[in-house]
């Protein structure tokens, strides 16, 4: 089992950690890499980041599917669009890996998805091979 760390810079943001996964699975013949963020308010990702705005499209779309703000959990923490776009989004995803890379599509990007930062985040890895 293997970790990455992260620190966010926004409230909201994707970031893309391709390279850093890439990294932790060289040598990797043939297999798959499974990814998890234990966090309430954060989610991973897989899509194209060639063009950033795909990355803002997203961001901006869950804002206007679940508001801040209007929400029984914000009474107790402020953060329940954080929570709901968490579960939305998902806390994992699984990559095939073969000869030491990921079996991603020519556009496509693993991004952690933070939605309550800035804050420190830690995705676990652990390959199965
Ligand atoms: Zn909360």
């Amino acid at each position: 089992m293997k970790d990455i760390k992260i620190r966010s810079t926004k409230r909201e943001e994707l970031i893309d950690i391709t390279k850093k996964v890439e990294e932790l699975v060289k040598g990797i013949k043939e297999g798959i890499v499974f990814l998890y963020v234990p966090h309430a308010t954060a989610g991973i990702t897989i899509n194209e980041n060639y063009d950033p705005n795909v990355n803002e499209d997203i961001l901006e779309f869950l804002r206007r599917l679940i508001p801040a703000g209007k929400w029984k959990h914000d009474k107790v923490d402020n953060n329940a669009d954080a929570h709901i776009k968490s579960s939305i989004i998902g806390v994992s995803q699984a990559v095939p890996v073969k000869e030491g890379k990921l079996l991603l599509g020519r556009w496509q990007s693993i991004s952690l998805c933070e939605f309550d930062g800035p804050r420190e985040r830690t995705i676990i890895l652990k390959t199965i091979h």
